[in-house]
């Protein structure tokens, strides 16, 4: 099936008039891009503001504009909430209308008793009707709460398991609602319990364990290979939501106790040829974890997590392995 998002034209209108601004920046992420012009023309006509549209990647809330505008409206995201903005930005989650429950109904025989419910934004306003429902087929349902990441209860990012991290220890397995792995992924390392994934749009329910083994395989092959590299650069973001710059310096300490040489670079969006044009043996990403995580093969050296240079230096070992999320106060 193909999901329709709600895209709040009406709120977006109220606000923009009740606010009398006059220069608004509409941010979409990648997904809902093609849909952004339809939306912007929308809105244009029932307001006397400028609509502008950012037009750079966006992946997250972690990355709102930094252009000047007296209202910003980040699509697809919940806010987070540790994170202070100089605009006033308006948060559309983009709920999704694809319905969970016949995927749910498909998932609820392959599910231990003790289940730990997770999702996006674009599903969070599900986590209760499917908590009822689990519960009336008798089972045990917990829905954690998250640090300052993370808007929801329930809720997960890709830099951010925190909420499935508090109630590990009660649970047996995870239920995630959503589509792609790249989430469940982050659970499944985040934590030592297996997670289910309930995608309602392909309507398809998968365990991500056989997906996880081939990560971490493919994690040890890129540590193994960063062995070789004598200069590291390491990464340090400008967006405001993945910009580590005690762990930039955290890295450069392990590094340089070890004798070897690093310098920070610093970059916004973060691309091969960026990457290619400093000549540097090996990264080492202090921003978004998809980075080294999902866009490796796009990258001719090695990119490898902080916890991933521990390993790499001899001070985690290899069972140790953990995903490199972004904390509240990192
Ligand atoms: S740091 Fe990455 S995973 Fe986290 S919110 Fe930003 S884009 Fe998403």
């Amino acid at each position: 099936m193909t999901e329709q998002f709600d895209f709040e034209i009406d709120r977006i209108v109220q606000a923009i008039n009740g606010r009398k601004s006059l220069r608004v920046i509409l941010q979409f992420p990648e997904g809902l891009k093609r849909q952004a012009a339809d939306v912007a023309t929308t809105i244009s006509r029932q307001v006397d503001a400028y609509i502008i549209i950012h037009g750079e990647p966006c992946y997250g809330a972690c990355d709102v504009p930094r252009g000047k505008a007296d209202l910003i409206v980040h699509f697809g995201h919940l806010p987070i909430p540790c994170l202070d903005s100089p605009n006033s930005i308006m948060f559309i989650q983009a709920r999704s209308d694809a319905d969970p429950m016949p995927v749910i109904q498909q998932a609820v025989g392959k599910l231990p008793q003790k289940i730990g419910l997770l999702t996006t934004a674009q599903h969070i306003h599900h986590i209760v009707p499917i908590m009822d429902f689990l519960k009336s087929e008798g089972k045990e349902v917990l829905v954690g709460k998250g640090d300052g990441r993370l808007f929801a209860e329930g809720q997960v990012l890709g830099c951010n398991a925190s909420c499935a991290r508090n109630v590990e220890k009660k649970v047996d397995a995870f239920l995630f609602l959503g589509t792609g792995n790249f989430h469940a992924l982050a659970v499944s390392l985040a934590s030592s319990k297996p997670v289910i994934i309930a995608d309602p749009v392909n309507n398809e329910v998968r365990d991500i364990s056989e997906i996880r083994d081939r990560m971490l395989r493919q994690r040890h092959g890129i540590i193994e290979k960063a062995r070789e590299a004598k200069r590291f650069g390491i990464l340090l973001s400008e967006k405001p939501g993945q910009r580590r710059e005690k762990m930039a310096g955290y890295v450069g300490r392990l590094l340089s106790d070890k004798g070897l040489e690093s310098i920070v670079v610093e970059m916004d969006l973060v691309t091969p040829n960026k990457l290619k044009a400093l000549g540097l043996d090996a990264w080492i990403s202090t921003a978004c974890p998809r980075l080294a995580i999902d866009d490796y093969s796009t990258y001719e050296k090695p990119i490898l997590t902080p916890i991933e240079l521990e390993i790499l230096l001899g001070k985690r070992a290899w069972e140790e392995y953990a995903f490199d999320e972004i904390l509240e106060g990192q």
